[in-house]
């Protein structure tokens, strides 16, 4: 079997197993039918030549005593075609044998096949080339042997097996091109996963990628693949993006921070206007300070922390949270509907519901509800709602509907991951107003 693994194309070492495999069991379908389609001729022919026996037999037995002598009329009684008979001896000794009607010279029977016909009382035997089956039937003094011959039998089953020949080539060619044909269906997406890993290993990440409309398991293995690829692609764009934004946010601090204190020191400033400007530059390091805090929040909770689930009281978390934010001159009003208790990470729940209310807050000037129905905490404020194009992006890092308001678009992404990590779902609807959900 050496030679089938040295075979390197799939589609070549599957077609000729195939193929193997059809011709077997073809071959074995015609050994085994042509032996006992043979059995069954052979079967036939003996109760032919017993029928054909039975008559002469009888009529010769009533009408003599001395069977030996009526040997030759016996014989021409029987004799047709395919048939004649011979007349043996009680000792074995051969007496007449006739010949087939078509054929002047009479059966050749030696020695060998007169000692056969003694033993056995029906079989076959083989004399130059030709094929006979015989019965013996002992009668009075003699032995009466009907010979036939088996030319048609082996014309029937030669026509057989060359039938059966033809056919096993065709049932093989048919099933070489179908499998053929199946198999390049299949392994063209293979073919197709190949080629685009190859692209990528070389860095071609804009590969297009067809779609499978296949259901089959390669057409499933095919759309995981596509998708992965797409995942990939995304993260390595965010991954990219990512480093873009995050020296960007940094950068504008940075250089306002570094410039005003060249200021001061180079004494631009009057004496009395450093104050105001060192309240600007510590604003400025408290934009630095959130970020990187939020930034480490987001890379904490994206790279899948293990957090800890103990049983929270929402009801006192939106109270606390009511409390902290009233002092920020805003109207918070709680819609609670239930006391049933969460099980969650109480520190990153609170986080979430807070940068719901600080971007409620931020984004609009009207009271704000907190509610919780026991499935789900919402946020709602009645500010200007989001635009429907730029809904499916919100949640995405560093995205930004009006880059006029202050926010560095990680708010909502820290949300998503903490909703995640959670197994919670996260949604928004804006309707005279946002109101973001978060349910269990
Ligand atoms: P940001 O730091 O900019 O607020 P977020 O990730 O929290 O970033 O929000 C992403 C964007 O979604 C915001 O820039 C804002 O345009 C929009 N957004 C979020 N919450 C609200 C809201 N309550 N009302 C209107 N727009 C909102």
């Amino acid at each position: 079997m050496l030679w089938f693994k040295d075979i390197s194309s799939f589609r070549l070492k599957l077609i000729t197993l195939f193929s193997v495999l059809v011709i077997l069991s073809m071959g074995f379908l015609a050994v085994s039918t042509s032996f006992f389609l043979h059995k069954i001729l052979i079967n036939y022919m003996y109760t032919y030549l017993n029928n054909q026996a039975k008559p002469v037999i009888e009529f010769y037995s009533i009408y003599s005593n001395d069977l030996a002598k009526e040997a030759k009329d016996m014989i021409d009684d029987i004799t047709s075609e395919n048939i004649t008979a011979a007349v043996l001896s009680s000792s074995g000794n051969l007496i007449s044998v006739g010949s087939f009607e078509d054929s002047e010279k009479p059966v050749p029977l030696n020695s060998s096949i007169l000692n056969l016909f003694l033993k056995k009382p029906m079989g076959t035997f083989e004399e130059n080339g030709e094929d006979y089956a015989y019965i013996v039937k002992k009668t009075k003094d003699v032995y009466f042997v009907v010979i036939g011959r088996l030319r048609e039998i082996n014309k029937v089953i030669k026509r057989f097996i060359y039938i059966l020949i033809l056919l096993t080539i065709g049932v093989v060619i048919f099933s070489v091109l179908s499998i053929y044909a199946i198999l390049n269906k299949i392994l063209k997406q293979l073919d197709d996963i190949t080629k685009i890993s190859l692209e990528i290993y070389a860095g071609n990440m804009d590969v297009n990628i067809p779609d499978s409309n296949s259901h089959d398991e390669f057409g499933i293995m095919f759309r995981a693949f596509k998708n992965m690829v797409e995942k990939l692609n995304n993260t390595i764009k965010i991954q990219k993006n990512f480093i873009a934004d995050v020296s960007h946010e940094f950068k504008t601090p940075i250089s306002y921070i570094k410039a005003q204190i060249e200021f001061i020191l180079t004494g631009v400033y009057q004496e009395d206007e450093v104050f105001e400007v060192l309240k600007k530059v510590y604003k400025q390091t408290d934009v630095l300070s959130k970020f990187t805090e939020d930034l480490l929040a987001l890379a904490r909770l994206e790279s899948n922390i293990p957090i800890s689930k103990t049983e929270v009281d929402v009801v006192s978390i939106l109270t606390q949270l009511k409390d902290e934010f009233s002092i920020q001159n805003r109207n918070i009003i709680l819609d609670v509907k239930s006391q049933d208790t969460w099980i969650a990470d109480q520190h990153y729940l609170k986080i979430a519901i807070k940068n719901l209310l600080e971007n409620a807050i931020k984004y609009s000037d009207k009271d704000i509800i907190l509610g919780y129905t026991g499935d789900c905490i919402y946020v709602k404020d009645f500010g200007p709602g989001i635009p429907e194009e730029d809904i499916p992006f919100i949640f995405e890092r560093f995205y930004r509907v009006s880059k006029d308001k202050r926010g560095l678009g990680l708010g909502l992404s820290i949300v998503k991951a903490i909703a995640q990590i959670h197994g919670f779902s996260l949604r928004v609807e804006v309707k005279e107003g946002t109101t973001f959900y978060i349910c269990r």
